[in-house]
């Protein structure tokens, strides 16, 4: 019997057999016909999963920091200003990227667990005039979702070039890139896509690549600049082999049943499968007596959660606990706060029976360390309403 635990840490996720089997297939070559006509459909297909018909979508072998990289250094050069609204430890790292690539940042912070609001935003827009704005859909580190759609359409009304950080959001969270005018949506295979590491992918809008051809200066990345990697999606998209850097053959091969598993289950129920999962997920929590990172539903994400631990119990403890769990979490992440919390993912495939053996582990490892909580009963409670 396999004692491998089911991975619900935010990242990397489990993946569904059709997606395994495809990267454990013999290596395609990257001008082989049939390599060409995937990486095509996995380019067409993302301009569905993300809502963008008219976008240019781009697929490169890094992680998901290489995608928000690569964002910064087309869309920057030296001295412009950038605005970063940042809910957790994934903004502050934007901050840092951009600053490396020559803008001028101003951080706009949000208070541990809450969001930036569309007032914030639009009084920090009013005084200052910014090339272009980046947020966090998702932060990872604080479970903390903010409304994509209205800070979207406070950068088309301020004529602001908008950045989402999609890493912990795309295919799990509601995103309508284009109807929302986001310029750049950006994630990495191994969270909500359900596809191993590896693959950096993003969509750009035409104002974007508009805004990138009228550069002055070079972009400072050798590898993450668009003009040499445009041409390659442009190619293989219309069904031609180029080369500019190998591609990531068999992830690009597993992409392509990842993308096909989101669509074959259709956006909206994957949105209200995520939606009714989180929601009960979080019911549970309460119902074992944890408080939540994230101050209000309004502000929680549903492809993962942050429960507090009690001031009794600490975190090691509690993870040691857990050991013997059939399901791996994830601790805080946070700085300032990661010896008080821990993390949930439940994006993806996740399904029910995932959350029960989750929620029943929990329970288990908490009455270890000294609670008297029911997991069973608050799964059966959570998922009932
Ligand atoms: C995971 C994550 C990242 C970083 O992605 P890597 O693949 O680890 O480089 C960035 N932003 C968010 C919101 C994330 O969840």
């Amino acid at each position: 019997m396999s004692t491998r635990k089911r991975l619900m840490i935010p990242g990397p996720i489990e993946c569904e057999a059709n997606v395994l089997a495809a990267m454990g297939e013999p290596v395609p070559g990257h001008t082989a016909p049939g390599f060409i006509a995937s990486f095509g459909q996995c380019l067409k297909m993302m301009k569905q999963v993300w809502q963008c018909p008219s976008g240019q979508p781009f697929i490169i072998a890094g992680s998901g920091t290489l995608a928000l990289e690569m964002a910064a250094a087309n869309l920057t050069e030296e001295g412009d200003h950038a605005l970063v609204l940042s809910t957790g430890y994934f903004g502050e790292r934007y901050a840092r990227i951009l600053e490396r690539h020559g803008a001028k940042v101003t951080l706009l912070e949000a208070k541990t667990g809450h969001a930036i609001t569309a007032r914030q935003v639009e009084e920090a827009l009013s005084t200052k005039k910014y090339k272009l704005m980046s947020f966090t859909h998702v932060d990872t580190s604080t479970a903390v979702k903010m409304d994509a759609q209205s800070i979207g359409e406070l950068g088309n009304k301020h004529g602001v070039m908008t950045i989402l950080d999609g890493v912990c959001s795309v295919a799990g969270e509601n995103i309508r890139q284009e109807e929302w005018g986001i310029d750049v949506v950006l994630t990495a295979s191994q969270k909500a896509i359900g596809v191993p590491p590896g693959l950096a992918l993003m969509v750009v809008s035409d104002k974007a690549i508009q805004a990138w051809k009228e550069r002055k200066t070079l972009v400072r990345s050798y590898y993450a600049d668009w003009t040499n990697w445009l041409p390659i999606m442009e190619a293989y998209e219309t069904g031609k082999p180029a080369y500019f850097g190998t591609p990531a053959t068999n992830l690009v091969k597993a992409l392509e049943k990842g993308l096909e598993n989101i669509i074959n289950e259709g956006l909206e129920a994957r949105f209200d499968r995520h939606n009714r999962l989180g929601k009960a997920f979080r019911t549970a929590m309460s119902l074992l007596g944890l408080d939540m990172i994230p101050a209000s539903e309004e502000v929680s994400a549903n492809t993962l959660s942050a429960p507090i631990l009690p001031e009794t119990i600490s975190l090691p403890d509690f993870m040691q606990a857990m050991g013997s769990a059939k399901v791996a979490i994830a601790g805080g992440l946070l700085p300032e706060i990661k010896t008080r919390y821990f993390r949930v993912g439940h994006m993806g495939s996740a399904d029910k029976e995932d959350l029960r053996l989750c929620v029943e582990g929990i329970a288990f490892a908490l009455n270890e360390c000294g609670m008297n909580a029911n997991g069973e009963k608050a799964w059966r409670t959570a998922i009932a309403e």
